[in-house]
């Protein structure tokens, strides 16, 4: 039980061998310390995970938590985290979701639920309230994502002669499969990076469904509706989250990348695609999107809805239309629409998919792996993404992930990838910051968790994005802010307005132009600030995530212990990682990345990664060696 609102007070450890559950420890202490989602999730597997196991293992563990946030009202709240020991990296991934599930875990009266052990039969649970049920599968298991959501809900309506309010997590054939980058799918939403969907596959379990009649307890519930009100009109009127995300999601993204030579291409060998305009957020808005749509509790709505066959169903994101577009050099949108479409329903992440292909087709350009597939070629790609999914004839190598592949057959430096993870569609070779955050982020090549650098070098604020002056300062502040964001169960995109809207919507102004000048001078200010954050002892009105976890927890909270927070979570998956043989040697990039300039004539152009980790690593307080040191783990009371 827990003295703090927001919570429900309840950790469950389900055990699938023996079909058991019982309370896992989870104090108050705890919840101080790691406040929850991710953060909770990586200090239970740092607790539990020994550096022995296999994500195939029975002992691999899957940690599904939740934030005090969820359920409460708070802007873009609903989200829930999955962690595990993943099948592409080997080392611990997390993925967070935007689907219900994580508020009907609450409502159910969990926090989190922690899966061990593997099921003898394919099986789906069932959780209402204090009631957990083990159900055979029978015919669900083989069925696409929808369709499976679609049975699941139509059982528990059946059971009950009634429309059952529940959330749904699922996987499709390809976590069924065991694909690599298998994703679990909520809703629309996705789990969708580094192969959670596998690890369900492996213990056998297709399902969970939450359902419950418990409310989420708020500490000062007038304080919190006004604050939530204030917060929603911020983020309505702010240039990102009020214009450009509604207006056009994150495929709005396309055109900037372009101007800003950051869109990948050609898996990766070039930063502009001459096409773009035809797979573009503004053409996908005027000719396809039917109408936005959007997370529970969520004012942005950055999803769209297209029609694919007659289905309205989820459009593509930035990164799919980045991959799926100038990455295989296809300029056909249709095409894409259907692509991501099936790969929902097959339950893939469409980032990993689609830069392995990318990867064969300049294989079997070398000559190093002949498989038919080539860039421009799009008729047998919707055959491919299938036969990954199901593993049959070239799928079942291309559904282990780039690093495998390039391992086998050759073309490693510019197998897309770090620590196994396949890149988002940002080319950080005119973008370095962006560079190094994908070579240190703790899950592998990931925009989001390296830090999203590429906000402050191209895409928001336009910061020198060649120097490597500051960027290790402002990637660890960047990676603990939106790791502490996260953690209270919030979308990363209320983390944009952290940049005042006059920056965003003035580019050329005085006080913009100055601000991107000075960026790359203020290091040691952003060092102080990262080494002592207690300094930071009061809210900032540019994050206002602090004040909701004061009224809806009760507990204390400020800029600072907001971002010690974020950082101890930080390090403690970094520690995670340790134990599975993560160290600096593993952060790294493609050759293709660091060692070939994009503009063969700026010998600039390509990321000066070894410099920046240098300084990273210094700016982290890690030793040489990328990992944190004992003091330093006894100053964030990690040990
Ligand atoms: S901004 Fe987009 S991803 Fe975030 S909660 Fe809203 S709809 Fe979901």
């Amino acid at each position: 039980m827990t003295t703090y609102s927001g919570y429900m007070g309840k950790v469950i450890l389900l055990d699938l061998n023996t079909q058991t559950t019982c309370e896992y420890p989870w104090t108050d202490k705890d919840r101080e310390l790691y406040i929850g989602g991710k953060g909770m999730a990586s200090k239970i597997l740092f607790d539990n995970l020994t550096g022995e196991e296999q994500a195939f293992s029975e002992d691999n563990l899957i940690v599904i938590t939740t934030g005090p946030l969820t359920g409460t009202g708070a802007p873009c709240s609903n989200r829930f985290n999955i962690s595990t020991l993943s099948p592409l990296t080997g080392i611990t991934t997390s993925s967070n979701c935007g689907g219900n599930f994580g508020h009907y875990l609450k409502k159910a009266g969990y926090d989190a639920l922690i899966i061990k052990g593997k099921c003898k039969e394919h099986t789906w649970i069932e959780i209402k309230n204090d009631k957990f049920t083990f159900h055979e599968c029978g015919e669900l298991w083989g069925m696409k994502v929808t369709e499976s959501q679609e049975e699941l809900q139509r059982i528990m309506d059946e059971s009950r002669n009634c429309r059952v309010k529940c959330g749904i997590l699922s996987i499709g054939p390809a976590g069924e499969n065991l694909v690599k980058y298998a994703a679990v799918i909520s809703g629309e939403r996705a789990a969708g990076r580094a192969g959670v969907g596998a690890v369900f596959g492996s213990k056998n379990l297709k399902a969970i469904v939450a359902t419950g009649n418990h409310e989420v307890p708020v500490d000062n519930v007038a304080m919190n509706d006004k604050h939530n009100l204030k917060w929603t009109n911020t983020l309505r009127k702010h240039p990102l989250t009020g214009n450009q995300l509604p207006k056009m999601g994150t495929a709005g993204l396309v055109s900037s990348m372009q101007v800003r030579g950051i869109l990948s291409s050609r898996n990766y060998a070039l930063g502009q695609y001459d096409d773009f305009d035809m797979v573009s957020g503004e053409t996908l808005a005027e000719d396809y999107n039917i109408v936005n749509k959007g997370c529970m509790s969520c004012p942005i709505k950055c999803a769209r809805t297209v029609n694919v066959k007659g289905h309205n169903v989820k459009g593509p994101e930035l990164e799919t239309l980045g991959l799926l577009g100038g990455g295989i050099m296809n300029n056909n949108l249709e095409k894409i629409l259907q692509w991501n479409y099936e790969l929902d329903e097959l339950g893939m992440d469409t980032i990993s998919a689609s830069s392995t292909l990318a990867w064969a087709m300049e294989a079997n350009e070398k000559g190093l792996w002949k498989t038919g597939l080539e860039f421009g070629k799009i008729t047998n790609i919707s055959k491919t993404f299938n036969d990954i999914a199901f593993r049959r004839g070239i799928g079942d190598e291309l559904a282990e992930g780039t690093r495998w592949l390039s391992k086998k057959y050759g073309g490693e430096e510019f197998a897309i990838q770090s620590k196994g993870l396949e890149l988002a569609a940002y080319e950080p070779r005119r973008s370095v910051g962006q560079g190094l955050g994908y070579a240190v982020s703790n899950r592998g090549g990931c925009h989001l968790n390296g830090g999203y650098l590429v906000i402050v070098e191209n895409l928001g604020l336009h910061a020198d994005p060649q120097t490597p002056h500051a960027k290790a300062d402002f990637c660890m502040f960047m990676q603990d802010l939106m790791e502490a964001v996260s953690l209270g169960g919030q979308c990363l995109f209320t983390s944009y307005a952290v940049f005042p809207g006059f920056l965003i919507s003035k580019p050329n102004g005085i006080i913009t132009t100055t601000v991107n000048k000075v960026i790359p001078f203020l290091g040691p200010v952003v060092r102080v600030l990262n080494k002592f954050p207690e300094i930071a002892s009061f809210h900032l009105w540019l994050i206002p995530h602090t004040k909701s976890l004061h009224y809806v927890t009760g507990m204390r909270m400020n800029l600072g212990k907001f971002l010690r927070t974020g950082e101890r979570s930080y390090n403690v998956e970094r520690m995670t990682n340790a134990k599975f043989g993560v160290s600096a040697k593993l952060d790294t990039l493609p050759k293709r990345l660091t060692d070939v300039p994009q503009d063969p004539k700026n010998p600039k152009t390509k990321v000066p990664l070894e410099k920046m980790k240098k300084v990273y690593y210094e700016a982290r307080g890690w030793s040489k060696d990328g990992l944190p040191t004992e003091k330093k783990l006894k100053k964030m009371k990690i040990v």
